[in-house]
This record gives C-alpha cells, structure tokens and sequence, in this order.
C-alpha cells in the first residue's frame, strides 16, 4: 500500500478522535500518580495537530504534515507531553524527507523515529515508568513485522498489541522519570498515563491504517 497526504490527515484525526473519547480515563489515570491533566493536554495537542494539518494543501508532502503537526501539538500543550509529542513528529518528518507518499517500510521507519525521539527527548529508557514502555515495544513490534513481510496497517497492528502489554506493565513499576517518580513505591501498582495514552494513539493508527488500506 502507499500512504498518500490525504491518509496522514485522516490518520491525525483518527487519533485526535480516539484520544478524545479517552480523555476522562487518561486524566484520571493522572490523578493518581501525577497532576490529572494528561487526558487534557493529548486532548489539546491532537485537536491541534488535526486541525493544523487539515489545513495544508493536497500537494502538502509528508514531511510537512508532520512538521506542522509538531509546530502545534507543541503550541497547544503545557504539560512534558508536549515536547515529547512534538519531537515525535519532527523525527517521522525527518525520516521521510523528501517522499511525495509513504511506501510501508516508510511509514514504519517514521512510526519509529517518533518512538526514538520521544526516548532521545525525554531521556527515558524503557522501564522507568513512561510512554517509552509503550513506545519502544511498539517500534520494535513494528519494525519485525516489516521486515518478516507485513505492510504496515498490520505491523502497526503488532506495534498497538505491544503497545497495549507495554503499558499494562506499567502498573508494575517504580517511575524514574517526570512527575509520578517523587512517588517512589507509592506508584507502584498504577499504570502509567502516558503509555496508556500510547496504546491508544497507536492503536488508532493502526485502525486508520487498516481502514485506508481497505478503502
Ligand atoms: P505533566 O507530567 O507535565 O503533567 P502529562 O501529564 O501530559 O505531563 O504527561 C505525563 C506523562 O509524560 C507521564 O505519564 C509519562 O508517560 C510521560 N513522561 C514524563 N516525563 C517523561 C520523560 N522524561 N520521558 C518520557 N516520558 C515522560
Ligand atoms: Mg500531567
């Protein structure tokens, strides 16, 4: 499959959709171990970056689209979400600079890049307790199904499982990194919101991929 300008904007609202009906269970899971705001700022950044982007033109490459959802998903939220988010978005760009479209190996080696910026931005590694836990099982998820021979509406399919088991395992551990690790032990046992939000933004893709690829 190719993944046109037009899926990209599709796919930014998919996620801004998917996010938005989850938004009272993320602020919540926020509540618990950190400042309860987390539902609000991804509901903010994607309302964002969806409507940023559905403002390009059709001739709008897919480095331009994430660029620009970068610029306002970072514009729009206060919280560490932000920069992460933000960074996410400007390393897919990077990493197809050039592509008028996205071959399925392209949109997995973008999905990828947002997981590695959002470790290189927050300096997490996985197990410390963040969305890394979420995002770095789900590139590696994606990036083997590539490679065995999948396109990419099932790869990320693979990356949302992994995503998914990687914030359930969240609830497990001590967070070493942003608000919730003040908490010590008292965190354990709670899962982390920003690798739930994960699962979820992921998990959107992956339905919007499918929907795209079967359209
Ligand atoms: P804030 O903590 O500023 O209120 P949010 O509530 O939007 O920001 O996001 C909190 C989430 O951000 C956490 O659950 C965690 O997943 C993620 N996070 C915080 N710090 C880092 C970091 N250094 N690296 C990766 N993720 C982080
Ligand atoms: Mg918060």
């Amino acid at each position: 499959m190719t993944i046109e300008t037009l899926s990209l904007k599709t796919m930014f609202a998919a996620v801004a959709a998917a996010i938005a009906a989850d938004r009272d269970r993320l602020c919540a899971l926020d509540g618990v171990i950190g400042d309860a705001d987390h539902g609000i700022a991804m509901e903010l950044g994607f309302n964002a970056a969806r409507d940023a982007v559905a403002g390009l033109g059709e001739d709008a490459d897919p480095t331009l689209i994430f660029n620009t959802a970068a610029k306002s998903f970072l514009n729009a939220v206060g919280a560490s979400s932000g920069p992460l988010y933000a960074t996410a978005f400007m390393r897919a760009g990077a990493a197809v600079k050039g592509k008028p479209s996205l071959s399925d190996a392209d949109f997995v080696a973008a999905f990828q890049a947002m997981a590695q910026g959002i470790r290189d931005r927050g300096k997490a590694e996985p197990g410390e307790k963040t969305m890394v836990d979420a995002w770095a099982p789900a590139a590696e998820a994606a990036g083997q199904a590539i490679a065995g021979g999948a396109n990419a509406a099932d790869a990320i399919a693979a990356a949302a499982a992994a995503a998914a088991k990687g914030a359930e395992a969240t609830s497990g551990m001590i967070a070493a990194k942003g608000r919730s690790s003040r908490l010590g032990e008292r965190a354990v046992g709670h899962v982390d919101p920003g690798a739930a939000s994960a699962a979820t933004v992921i998990g959107a893709m992956a339905d919007s991929l499918r929907t795209s690829a079967t359209a």
